[in-house]
């Protein structure tokens, strides 16, 4: 069965061929042509999910899926959530929103946060949320030189080092991602 993701980024296509049960093949955007920018208008990840796949689904009419992350700060309210992009503003660039963020933490003892990835699909004329999460705290400085976003300054649960400390495969056994993506490959295997 064809599925579409709702993405312009193989790295995230190629994680989720190598988990989903075989008989499914997936495209992305890229595959379909597809060049125009989804605009995430939602004021929540689901939000954001599900208008990314309703689009789809309105433009192929076929089975598909569509994924939106953020980190959330406890300290911060849950900052900067579906914001993460562009925190520190529409050039969206990773080291000024990260220093916001370290400075907004600034004084602050607590500095739990996570990661959490939603994912909307749309199969056989029904919608499903799924959702990942991974717990964390955020470092004083950035730290490592892997991964992108905030992962120079996530340092997950039970971890050591910061997710740009790790290499991709050790990143992507526990991600808010991989585990949102985890829930779509059962509900699919079910
Ligand atoms: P997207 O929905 O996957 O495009 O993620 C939106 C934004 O959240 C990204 O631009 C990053 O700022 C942040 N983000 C999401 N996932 C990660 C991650 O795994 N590491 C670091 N930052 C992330």
């Amino acid at each position: 069965m064809e599925l579409i993701f709702g993405t312009h980024n193989n790295n995230k296509t190629e994680e989720i061929n190598t988990l989903l049960p075989c008989g499914y093949v997936v495209k992305s955007l890229i595959d379909l042509n597809y060049n125009n920018e989804i605009e995430e208008s939602g004021s929540t990840l689901e939000e954001n999910a599900l208008i990314k796949a309703r689009t789809i689904f309105d433009t192929f009419k076929k089975n598909c899926f569509a994924d939106d992350s953020g980190l959330e700060v406890f300290a911060l309210g849950g900052k900067p959530g579906v914001y993460s992009a562009r925190y520190a503003g529409n050039q969206k660039n990773a080291k000024d929103n990260t220093n916001k963020i370290l400075d907004e933490l600034k004084g602050i003892e607590d500095r739990q946060a996570q990661f959490r990835t939603v994912i909307a699909l749309i199969f056989n004329g029904a919608e499903y949320l799924f959702e990942g999460i991974i717990n964390g705290q955020i470092a004083q400085s950035p730290i490592g030189q892997n991964g992108f976003g905030y992962d120079p300054v996530f340092i997950p649960e039970k971890q050591e080092r910061t997710f740009a400390q790790m290499i991709l495969s050790e990143k992507n056994k526990i991600s808010h991602r991989s585990r949102a993506f985890q829930k779509l490959v059962e509900f699919l295997k079910s």
